[in-house]
């Protein structure tokens, strides 16, 4: 099997209400959807979500691809994932969300060519993951509304985000508590909004007041390395590296320094499924459970998640909400969510349609 033409086609896609967090707000996706097409009658798809956390944007990502990644690509068998995969790695710097998006077409491709959807080819561990659902930064109201409002629908884990007002973030999580009863999972998340001080104080006080607190996430800044091992030795609740395990080797610091007592992976950080399975395994064998995680990602981005999530027993997490978040996806398949389970599709593949 040859590659016989790629294209990367960037789509903006609106989001249902813009979404804060403690460093910043958007009201967009920018998503850039990667194809490619083979001499065979089989088309691979992926999506790249070029995000500032990993200091990418949608035009770094198009002329990595247009200067770089087609001249790989053409003309290479796309079934050798490992082997383009290296030859990627080895010219491009940066632009992991780019890497994640042609990785994840060419296992698109891998799994239509076997005929089976990828979590199974990648070995097929469950059949769905509980995912959480995310909660903005915004005044408490709105959050215990929005919070209420996902339990309604079914899911039984809450992310929230804090980090901006330590003293706001115990109002809005005691009241989101109150709101959802105490057999509805909350994690919280910083995006490294705090100090090693005020995070202590914000779960102490928290478990304290009975809020059951059951994951913190990126409490203190990504450089401070030492900042976070203390958060993890002296916090009672397991605490989760995200913006600290940025890349592959970042996450494999977290790990063997015993950062955090577990790692977020997100696709568009690491740079694909081939990556993500590696930091996986160094996970796994250092007894460090993963959450799979995502950025505001399209279905086109976010199947390859689950379909990565779902074929290891190691990912034992997910926050796969992004696909909820647009008032328009262009991408139907991939995967749907059932009481508060994400299932990927059972097509061969990604499983996933694009209509461009
Ligand atoms: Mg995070």
């Amino acid at each position: 099997m040859k590659i016989r033409m790629v294209s990367a086609t960037p789509m903006a896609l609106r989001l249902k209400e813009p979404f804060s967090i403690a460093n910043e707000t958007v009201d967009i996706g920018e998503n850039v959807f990667l194809k490619i097409e083979t001499d065979e009658d089989i088309t691979g798809w992926g999506c790249a979500t070029p995000d500032s956390v990993t200091s990418e944007t949608k035009e770094t990502v198009i002329n990595c691809f247009n200067n770089v990644i087609k001249d790989i690509l053409v003309g290479e068998d796309p079934l050798r994932v490992n082997f383009i995969n290296d030859l990627i790695e080895e010219k491009v710097n940066g632009n992991p969300s780019l890497r994640a998006g042609v990785n994840m077409a060419l296992y698109d491709i891998l799994g239509k060519k076997a005929n089976l959807p990828l979590y199974k080819l990648l070995g097929g561990y469950k059949d769905k993951i509980e995912t959480s659902v995310t909660i903005g930064l915004n005044p408490t109201d709105t959050m215990v509304e929005r919070a209420k409002g996902f339990v309604n629908r079914g899911f039984k884990c809450l992310k929230v985000k804090c980090g901006m007002d330590a003293d706001q973030d115990i109002e809005v999580v005691l009241a989101i508590r109150n709101a959802v009863g105490p057999d509805i999972k909350i994690r919280m998340d910083a995006n490294e909004g705090y100090t090693l001080e005020k995070a202590l104080r914000v779960i102490e006080t928290l478990e304290k007041l009975g809020a059951n607190i059951e994951i913190l996430e990126q409490p203190t800044p990504a450089k401070y390395l030492y900042a976070l091992k203390e958060v993890t030795s002296q916090c009672p609740v397991p605490i989760m590296a995200d913006e600290t395990a940025l890349t592959l080797r970042d996450s494999l610091k977290a790990v063997k320094m015993e950062i955090a007592d577990m790692i977020n992976i997100k696709l568009m950080k690491i740079g694909g499924i081939t990556n993500a399975i590696k930091a996986n395994t160094f996970a796994e064998i250092a007894e460090i459970p993963v959450m799979i995680g995502c950025m505001n990602e399209s279905m086109g981005a976010m199947a390859a998640g689950v379909h990565f999530a779902c074929a290891f027993k190691n990912v034992k997490y997910a926050d796969l909400d992004s696909a909820l978040d647009f008032e328009q996806d262009i991408v139907k398949g991939g995967a749907h969510y059932e009481n508060g389970f994400v299932i990927p599709s059972d097509k061969p593949g990604l499983g996933i349609e694009v209509n461009l």
